[in-house]
């Protein structure tokens, strides 16, 4: 064979396998990766999650969809870092238990939290940090009660109470939202006009912790003595006051003294809230005789409205006990508009509300012309003028009695905050 020919024939040889070593190479660097993608993907994927606190863009979108569906929905959080120190030592599907409680581990190696799943035929709620509800719990807007063994039970209905406070703001209304605030508890402040340039800042706060704006005009005066066009000036120019303050004016208003009519609750030109627990605090000016008043009062329950005043130091240290007290009671606290909306009422302007109790929720959603007993009871007394009087005289000498102290309180309560427009 000619020389030349081998020397060709061997170049090719040596090419064909530097070819084919090439190409398995190739193969097994192909292999290689695709292996330690599917084995961190698959395997270390979850555990260096849980070690390095970072979550899958995957994973977070199919959370951020659950949501969206249904804010009740537990998300599937994977296990992350530090927070989640005592989930890591557990690697298996199923119940779990730690120092904190019960958690859920799922297959994929993430857990329940903010919400509810159903696990084996059964709703269980999981908070934030993944750990097994008991009690009331909210997710979105709405509450939920777990059983101890952390079932859903579906026919408990959280009861509401709505806390109003009139003729501030004070020099004690921050230490009250502090408390609202530290509990998310919300409460419905009527306030005078006159109040709130002294207090520029309580508005806005009270909106930022989702407390509501009320009006409770401007002075204070008895509106049944004023003409139609001052009771519009006194709530008119509270709703301005209010507006400069925290760019919204109120929502809801309280009459001072709870003295009104069809006429002026038209003029007023909000809904109108009077209150089916007074803890006679202005009188009282005692914490403990405040928190004993409210919390003896038979009729307090779901849809009660308590009217308070936290201009008092007592009253405002009354509420600070009365909040967790309430809570522990199993009581949402609720503004007057959370608390109509949560028993399906659409409040109207020109209409008055005392309470939202079963009992009245009927008569408020249904066709009925009649509103409640303020209207029944003063409007149809009316024809001189004088409704506030026939109040006075149709109640019962008890409720007289307090109206008639209110009256004078009053002159004490305001003669700091002197009108001048009186
Ligand atoms: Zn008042």
């Amino acid at each position: 064979m000619d020389k030349r020919v081998i020397q060709r024939r061997m170049r090719q040889k040596r090419r064909q396998l530097l070819i084919r070593k090439i190409t398995k190479l190739v193969f097994c660097a192909v292999a290689a990766v695709l292996l330690v993608v599917f084995v961190v993907k698959g395997i270390i994927g979850p555990i260096t999650g849980k070690l390095g606190g970072k979550e899958e863009g995957t994973t977070q979108e199919v959370q951020a969809k659950t949501q969206e569906a249904d804010p009740s929905a537990a998300i599937r959080q994977p296990i992350k870092g530090e927070a989640d120190a005592g989930k890591l030592s557990s690697t298996s599907v199923g119940w779990q238990e730690d120092e904190n409680g019960k958690w859920y581990q799922n297959a994929d190696g993430s857990y329940y939290a903010g919400g509810m799943a159903e696990i084996d035929g059964s709703t269980y709620g999981f908070d934030e940090n993944g750990y097994l509800e008991s009690g009331w719990a909210t997710y979105g807007s709405q509450d939920y009660y777990f059983n101890d063994d952390g079932t859903l039970d579906p026919q408990k209905q959280r009861p509401m109470i709505a806390l109003t406070f009139d003729d501030g703001p004070g020099e004690y209304t921050n230490r009250l939202l502090d408390c609202l605030e530290e509990y998310g508890a919300h409460a419905t402040f009527f306030m005078l006009g006159q109040n709130v340039g002294n207090y520029p800042d309580a508005p806005k706060r009270m909106q930022e912790i989702g407390c509501e704006l009320g009006n409770h005009s401007w002075s204070h005066p008895q509106l049944t003595t004023l003409g139609l066009d001052q009771v519009s000036e006194q709530f008119e120019k509270t709703n301005q006051a209010l507006e400069d303050a925290c760019g919204s004016p109120a929502t809801v208003a309280r009459t001072p003294y709870g003295a009104q009519d069809d006429s002026i609750l038209s003029a007023v030109g909000l809904p109108c809230f009077m209150w089916s627990t007074d803890s006679l605090d202005w009188k009282l000016l005692d914490a403990q005789a405040d928190i004993d008043s409210i919390m003896n009062d038979e009729t307090l329950g779901d849809g009660s409205i308590i009217l308070m005043h936290d201009i008092h130091e007592p009253s405002v240290d009354a509420a600070i006990e009365l909040i967790p007290m309430l809570i522990d009671q199993g009581y949402k606290l609720v503004t007057v508009s959370e608390l109509a909306e949560a028993k399906g009422v659409s409040l109207e302007a020109g209409k008055s509300y005392s309470d939202f109790w079963p009992s009245t929720i009927e008569s408020l959603t249904g066709s009925s012309s009649e509103d409640d007993y303020t209207e029944e009871d003063y409007t149809e007394d009316e024809g001189d003028g004088e409704v506030y009087e026939d109040y006075v005289e149709s109640t019962s000498n008890e409720e007289a009695e307090e109206i008639n102290s209110t009256d004078d309180s009053s002159g004490e309560d305001y003669q700091e905050n002197p009108d001048s427009e009186e």
